[in-house]
């Protein structure tokens, strides 16, 4: 079996959308390759008594723009090739959705289900306090993240250490995904999959790919297969079950459900959450292989776990016409090649999971200003529509009832601020992308790649190179 090498996949990817720009060679491999990576061991003390060793990563892809930004990911595929990959997809992400941040990626390498609590606390920790040590994260040098394995809980472990070893007024922003109570922000949770919604419902407003697809505009009655009930695949499918679509396959670890009439994922989630599996939840059919899922009839397939999950090996059995990569590179390029070649539209990942990273930089954006959003504005946008509504209530001689009075003039918490953000974000990029394919008649995620080395090329070049 071939060896799959994800950082050559992303260059590959790099390459075909350059060849369309006239930017100079030795810039381009410039932007194409990690600033630095960092590889760390460091001994666990496991709760028996024994030690472990643990090896950990921090890749800076780039710093054209600072901080540098991207998650950390705990799971046993993690290595040098995939945390750099993933540094350059942060890369072009940000520069996707004109996010004002450089790319990295951290993550370690253990099965953390193998761990007890007070363990996850120690590597955390220790990870941190070595990533401080060499100068690789700071609320302006690089920032980690949430990903894949990780969670609030990390964040907090993360944003406690770099506390105590820093003395500084913005160390709330040294880490995003934090808990709200400690500096995080009201949404965060959700915002890759709400931004993965968001792309989809742009995606499936446009006649001409709908028409091009078979398939009518719009999310309703869509059917939705998700891979991956996680942060990103939940969130994502309960905002596309809200707008009507029908999640008729849910593939997890050891196992999937079909349902033709669409899968409560609430109530799986529960079930998934209660008994520690998938299986032997009462609706829908249970599917034994949860692979077979990607292969079974739906309009819209979502991977949303980990990469090189559609391979020359099952892209030729794919029979969804869109494929929302909600997770990072969950298409090898073959399976990218294979699956162009017939009517689909492939929404890639540097777009689509990028409302994780938006929300991040909300965060950071409160941290350092250490407001929360809408704390100023709200009673006041409160009181000065409830001014105009009586104005008006006088000028027509009728009154509004009470409740709809409150409903209209109800002003933003934090929460409806983000996703306004959110959604102006993933709505603005996805018109780019779209003019991109026209102008350079090509698919979404060369238009995606063109775009966002175009802005890399032209931030170095207005920059200037540090000799
Ligand atoms: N891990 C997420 C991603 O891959 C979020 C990164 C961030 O918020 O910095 O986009």
């Amino acid at each position: 079996m071939p060896k799959y090498e994800f950082f050559r996949t992303v260059n590959e990817n790099f390459d075909r959308a350059s060849a369309f720009l006239d930017v100079e060679k030795g810039l381009l491999d410039q932007i194409k390759s990690c600033s630095s990576t960092y590889h760390v061991t460091f001994p666990l003390r496991r709760d028996d008594g024994s030690v472990e060793v643990i090896h950990g990563w921090r890749s800076v892809h780039s710093s054209h723009k600072s901080p540098a930004k991207g998650g950390t990911r705990y799971a046993m595929t993690v290595n040098e090739d995939e945390i750099n990959a993933l540094a350059a997809l942060m890369t072009y992400k940000c520069s996707v959705v004109s996010i004002p941040f450089g790319g990295a990626k951290g993550g370690v390498r253990i099965d953390r289900e193998r761990y007890s609590r007070g363990e996850l606390e120690r590597i955390t920790r220790r990870y941190t306090f070595e990533l401080i040590k060499k100068n690789f994260m700071g609320p302006g040098v690089d920032v980690p993240a949430p990903d894949y394995g990780t969670g609030e809980q990390e964040m907090a472990w993360m944003l406690d250490t770099y506390r105590s070893m820093v003395d500084s007024l913005d160390s709330e922003g040294c880490v995003t995904g934090k808990p709200t109570h400690q500096g995080g922000l009201a949404g965060r949770a959700e915002a890759t999959g709400r931004g993965v919604f968001f792309g989809l419902r742009e995606a499936c407003s446009v006649k001409e790919d709908m028409d091009m697809l078979g398939l009518s505009t719009g999310l309703d009655g869509k059917r939705v297969i998700v891979q991956g009930l996680g942060k990103v695949g939940y969130h994502a499918a309960s905002f596309l079950r809200e707008s009507g679509a029908f999640i008729t396959g849910v593939a997890e670890l050891g196992g999937g459900i079909y349902d033709e009439k669409g899968i409560d994922v609430a109530l799986l989630k529960e079930h998934i959450k209660e008994t520690g599996s998938i299986r032997g939840f009462t609706f829908g059919k249970f599917i034994d292989r949860a692979d077979e899922l990607l292969e079974m009839e739906c309009d819209i397939l979502v991977p949303a776990a980990l990469e090189n999950q559609i391979t020359e090996k099952n892209a030729h059995r794919i029979k969804a016409k869109i494929i929302g990569e909600a997770a990072n590179g969950p298409l090898s390029g073959e399976g990218h090649a294979i699956i162009k070649n017939r009517p689909s539209l492939i929404i890639p990942d540097i777009y689509l999971n990028a409302g994780g990273v938006t929300a991040s930089y909300f965060e950071w954006v409160k941290n350092l200003s250490h407001i929360r959003f809408g704390r100023m504005g709200r009673r006041y946008e409160e009181n000065s529509t409830s001014r105009l509504i009586a104005a008006i209530e006088e000028r027509i001689g009728a009154k509004f009832e009470t409740g709809e009075i409150e409903d209209i003039a109800k002003g933003p918490q934090e929460k409806d601020i983000v996703d306004s953000g959110l959604e102006e974000t993933m709505t603005t990029a996805y018109q780019l992308l779209c003019d991109e394919r026209s102008r350079y008649n090509t698919d979404l995620r060369t238009a995606a790649y063109i775009s966002a080395i175009r802005k890399v090329a032209l931030s170095y070049e207005q920059l200037g190179i540090f000799p």
